[in-house]
């Protein structure tokens, strides 16, 4: 699309103004006149913020619902449908989570900049920079431009936004969700291929920000796409399961009675399992049918340890499955999430599920980062926090990876692995299955792991290489200041090259690189670099197709080139203080010229 860069303000672009009209006291008019009635464009997207933000004015949704509307006037989704449908189906998915005002904004505004003439100037000059902000945090870069490193450009670009204002990823969220809840009209492959990318980045985006609430919906349609038939054989499942919702009744109300006794109030229904998550133990289990366990969740009406008294009436009241028991209030998940989950030998002998609580930590659960907006009163906005402590580490790397094919490779890597906590300083410490000490070291800091030498695990001293295991003690021994300062003339020893061959972490191994990098290629010797030198000219030499029959020529070179002897300018070379191709050049002129 073309875009007008000079022009001012948008209402003057997108509503021209009467002469002698100021575009502001035009567009108020307009808002002033426009019924706030049912039928309104916005008037659902109006209610579903209000429900949640009663004291909201949506004066700002109306407004920019008219600019969004006007702008993208004439364009269709593959569907048919007018554009202006998507923008305002992002906005309501963004309201139902509990967003703010300024994010339904945004996802109003999300794609004019990328498929309008509006300006991102413009934007800023009608709705402020924050506004502006996380628009552009969302916008594509060009493919037309970028070529192939669009997608991962603008994906690092996304991020890098959301360091600033997360916000960037629940609208990015919001958007692939409509998307892909209407990718049916696409053809089958890019169906797949969209799918596909939503799995690899956006879902554990998803899970990282703790917004389960999401990512059900997420996974579900991901499954659709990708595996749609054995989407239709869960559905049908789930839809047709003689007896359950009396068997599930029965345990929810059983449940009460023993939690009434034990005196701890709280909420107790059946809690469903979604689509993707039954396909996934189904295979993982290697089930010929639907592996589907009835499950129920305990929202306990107190503090956390009103939790641990609701385990011991459900365990009093029916036998614990050995082994099923997980205690995630003492040891949360990397995104934080908390809970009690355990199995019981339920009524007529079936096994049950059961999801233990606070009220907190459901909502924690549920909205992740978005419960912050949803609920800005409550507590638990410091544990949020730190719960964005991977998107900054995410930002750390970014300033390493020189690349953006790189930093989206790292990305991939980081949010897909599985993961392991270990203890170190007394510290949980969270890491990727089968990472070694030596994550372990550049996790608690660069310079530990650059200082690294050896390592305890559990008390035993064991190679660098080992992997390490869920609950492991770990005790990491670095080379100590005193014993560099001792000889100031010894650089410090610096991790080895090997470790790029063990490491797990993306972070670990983008540190190690950076130590090489900045430090010259270390143990390479003079005589290493004078031999790698004379093959560089050797080479430099073959492709002019030329050869060296005796040093004699590359001795007078280096004598005019000024260097005392022929090594150092072999060196040179290897150091590309002097550029392979010019010496080969000078060299064949004085060869061709002296004969
Ligand atoms: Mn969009």
């Amino acid at each position: 699309m073309d875009v007008d860069a000079g022009r001012g303000g948008a209402l003057g672009g997108a509503l021209p103004a009467q002469p002698g009209e100021l575009p502001l006291t035009r567009r108020l008019r307009s808002l002033l006149s426009w019924p706030a009635a049912d039928n309104e464009p916005v008037g659902q997207l109006v209610r579903a913020h209000r429900a949640i933000h009663a004291g909201t004015d949506p004066a700002v949704l109306r407004r920019a619902y008219t600019i969004a509307e006007n702008m993208h006037r004439g364009q269709f989704r593959k569907s048919g449908e007018p554009y202006i449908t998507h923008p305002l189906a992002v906005a309501q998915i963004c309201a139902e989570l509990g967003m703010d005002t300024t994010t339904l904004v945004a996802a109003l505004l999300h794609d004019t900049v990328e498929d309008t003439r509006y300006t991102l100037q413009a934007l800023a000059e009608d709705f402020g920079h924050e506004v502006a902000h996380l628009v552009d945090g969302v916008t594509k870069f060009d493919k037309a431009f970028y070529g192939k490193a669009a997608e991962a450009e603008t994906i690092r670009k996304m991020i890098i936004a959301a360091g600033k204002d997360v916000r960037v990823l629940i609208i990015k969220l919001a958007d692939r969700l409509h998307n892909m809840r209407t990718l049916g009209v696409r053809s089958a492959a890019s169906r797949e291929r969209i799918a596909r990318k939503t799995q690899e980045v956006l879902v554990p985006l998803c899970d990282r920000l703790g917004i389960q609430n999401l990512k059900r919906e997420l996974d579900d349609v991901v499954l659709l796409h990708l595996e749609p038939e054995e989407h239709s054989r869960i559905a049908r499942h789930v839809h047709d399961r003689p007896g359950w919702d009396a068997y599930l009744a029965d345990v929810v109300a059983q449940t009460k009675v023993a939690l009434r006794r034990s005196r701890v109030d709280a909420e107790v229904a059946p809690r469903p399992r979604h689509l993707y998550s039954i396909w996934k133990d189904t295979v993982a289990g290697g089930h010929t049918v639907p592996y589907d366990l009835p499950r129920i969740m305990v929202v306990v009406d107190g503090p956390a340890t009103d939790c641990y008294a609701a385990l011991g009436a459900v365990h009093c009241l029916w036998r614990p499955v050995p082994g099923r028991f997980k205690d995630f209030i003492a040891s949360p998940k990397n995104n934080l999430y908390r809970s009690l989950h355990t199995s019981v030998c339920g009524p007529k002998n079936r096994t049950v599920e059961v999801l233990i609580r606070t009220a907190e930590m459901h909502r924690s659960a549920e909205y992740g980062v978005a419960a912050d907006f949803r609920f800005p009163r409550s507590n638990g906005a410091a544990a949020r926090a730190e719960q964005l402590d991977w998107l900054r580490r995410v930002l750390d790397w970014e300033q390493d990876a020189a690349d953006p094919a790189q930093f989206l490779q790292s990305l991939r890597c980081d949010l897909a692995e599985a993961q392991i906590q270990v203890v170190a300083e007394g510290r949980q410490i969270v890491l990727p299955a089968g990472a070694t000490p030596v994550d372990l070291a550049y996790e608690l800091g660069t310079d530990r792991g650059d200082r690294c030498l050896a390592a305890r695990i559990n008390g035993r001293l064991v190679p660098l290489s080992s992997e390490l295991d869920e609950g492991d003690v770990v005790e990491i021994f670095t080379e100590t200041d005193e014993e560099s300062s001792l000889d100031a003339e010894v650089a410090p020893r610096g991790p080895r090259r090997e470790w790029l061959g063990f490491v797990k972490s993306p972070h670990a191994q983008m540190q190690i690189n950076r130590w090489f990098a900045e430090h010259s290629e270390p143990g390479i010797s003079i005589s290493d670099k004078v031999r790698l030198g004379r093959a560089t000219i050797g080479l430099a030499l073959r492709q002019h197709n030329r050869g060296l029959a005796s040093d004699l020529p590359l001795l007078r070179l280096s004598e005019e080139l000024g260097y005392p002897d022929l090594e150092t300018l072999l060196v040179a070379v290897f150091d590309r203080a002097i550029e392979p191709d010019a010496v080969v050049r000078q060299l064949i002129d004085l060869v061709d010229h002296r004969q």
